[in-house]
């Protein structure tokens, strides 16, 4: 029976009132006749100071209280004469629950993030971590009720798959060679060199396709889970595991579809900053300087919309020069993203209507035959946020694109049903999870968003 820290300091707890906290040493201080400790467990960004007199009968507990120890702390709560906080606890008695050893990592004020990275399991004690998974929290959980209050059914996509949505080649193969190995005594005679499924599975790299499914049955449907792509490249924006949000709307076309994707981020955006004041107030000092005001704005005024063609003249008419070259048809990297989006619009902008050949299968064919009505959402600081596209409702343009990318049509003839079968107009878009995160806090490194970063050569905790 203890209160949290937060309760403490929230003052939910009256002045003079005897509370007992639990929580892990930040640091401890020691006098002639006092120790200063600075307790935190999480629940909010500050500790609490508690002050315990020598005089105490468990004071030889404060003086074996090393940085990084778990205590329990009954005290009474006192208005703070000091600068800063308003509270602090005056321990009556203190109890040791488990003592850090002495080579815990974290004895400084400070840690850079790439010495963090190599303690992830351990990094969750510090203040920017906490503030991270606390912001992340806060986020996951506005994602739900944004979706929740505009009547979207909250979808549970299957994680193993046999269809490849993306058909970028990124798919981790489920194997289940080791779980069919012909047990001792076998005497079904089963045939072990059958795949478990019946047929090649890979972990999913979208759950869109199967969102289009439910969404031509209950209109409005989300997905929020887990994703996998076995991306080579060791890039500050890229995962093998990541948390993507895809919305799927039947009735829905590309306007639809960005409009809502607008809303979306001013909604997360405007949640995090009413709800996680004192962590937005960290990133803002110490991450990214200002973010809370350029978070703000973005919320004023709407968001650019231009179209593909349009991004490629202002990048060859741009009076500077790319890695890699400008061309109707390239694929927008990063570089060009972050020219578009901080310095010729500086602000936020989906980009339209990419060619048809660098785009999936699914996305719905233009009048014009060269396009596809495909939006990206590209963001100062960091690129693409979002990729979305209204799907090729019709059947035989549908058909045509499978051949195209050489995709098997009895694999995905349940994917052909919903276009045989009273087809709509529809659209959705993926959002990755951690972008969003990296977006929200200023944090530049996708690996510091993340509680267990799956990266190459790295699955460790
Ligand atoms: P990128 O161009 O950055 O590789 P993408 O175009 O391959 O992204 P999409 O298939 O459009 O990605 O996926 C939708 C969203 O999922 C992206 O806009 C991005 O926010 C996120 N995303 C994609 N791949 C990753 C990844 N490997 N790690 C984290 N987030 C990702
Ligand atoms: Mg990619
Ligand atoms: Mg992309
Ligand atoms: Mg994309």
């Amino acid at each position: 029976k203890h209160s949290a820290i937060k309760d403490c300091l929230q003052l939910k707890k009256k002045y003079d009132e005897e509370v007992t906290i639990c929580g892990w040493v930040r640091t401890r201080r020691d006098s002639k006749k006092f120790s200063f400790i600075e307790l935190n467990d999480g629940t909010c960004f500050a500790s609490i100071q508690v002050i315990a007199d020598a005089e105490i009968e468990t004071y030889q507990n404060v003086l074996d209280a090393s940085t990084g120890s778990s205590l329990q702390v009954t005290g009474i709560l006192k208005e703070s004469p000091g600068k800063g906080q308003k509270v602090e606890v005056h321990a009556q008695k203190v109890e040791l629950l488990g003592i850090a050893d002495s080579d815990y990592p974290l004895q400084k004020k400070r840690h850079s993030r790439e010495f963090l990275r190599t303690i992830a399991h351990l990094r969750t004690r510090t203040n920017t971590f906490g503030a991270v998974f606390r912001v992340r929290h806060a986020a996951s959980f506005a994602v739900n009720q944004f979706f929740n209050e505009r009547g979207f059914v909250y979808l549970h996509t299957p994680i193993i798959t046999a269809s490849d949505c993306e058909g970028a080649g990124q798919m981790f193969r489920v194997s289940t060679l080791d779980a069919l190995k012909p047990p001792l005594n076998d005497e079904k005679q089963v045939d072990y060199t059958q795949d478990f499924f019946g047929e090649e599975t890979s972990l999913t790299v979208s759950g869109q396709l199967e969102a289009e499914l439910f969404a031509s049955a209950l209109s409005k449907v989300y997905t929020f889970g887990p994703t996998f792509r076995a991306e080579n490249s060791n890039t500050p924006r890229h995962l093998a595991e990541f948390w993507m949000i895809e919305p799927e709307m039947a009735f829905c076309d590309l306007q639809g579809n960005m409009d809502l994707a607008e809303e979306f981020i001013r909604y997360v955006i405007t949640y995090i900053l009413e709800n996680c004041k004192e962590d937005m107030e960290f990133f803002n000092k110490w991450v990214e300087k200002g973010i809370i005001d350029s978070l703000q704005d973005l919320c004023k005024s709407d968001f650019e919309r231009i179209t593909y063609t349009e991004a490629i003249k202002a990048l060859e008419n741009a009076k500077k020069s790319f890695e890699y070259p400008v061309k109707w048809g390239m694929d927008i990297q990063t570089e060009h993203e972050r020219y578009l989006t901080e310095e010729y619009l500086k602000k936020p902008v989906f980009v339209t209507d990419y060619p048809r050949d660098i785009k999936a299968f699914y996305m719905r064919v233009n009048d014009d035959e060269k396009t596809v009505a495909a939006m990206d959402l590209l963001v100062p600081r960091l690129g693409e946020i979002i990729g979305g596209s209204q799907r090729e409702e019709r059947l035989d343009v549908l058909k045509k694109n499978m051949e195209k990318h050489e995709l098997d049509e009895a694999t995905y003839s349940w994917y052909l049903d919903i276009r045989r079968y009273g087809t709509t107009p529809h659209a959705g878009f993926g959002l990755g999870f951690e972008r969003l995160i990296m977006y929200l806090t200023g944090i530049e490194n996708i690996r510091d968003v993340i509680p267990f970063p799956r990266t190459p050569g790295n699955a460790k905790f």
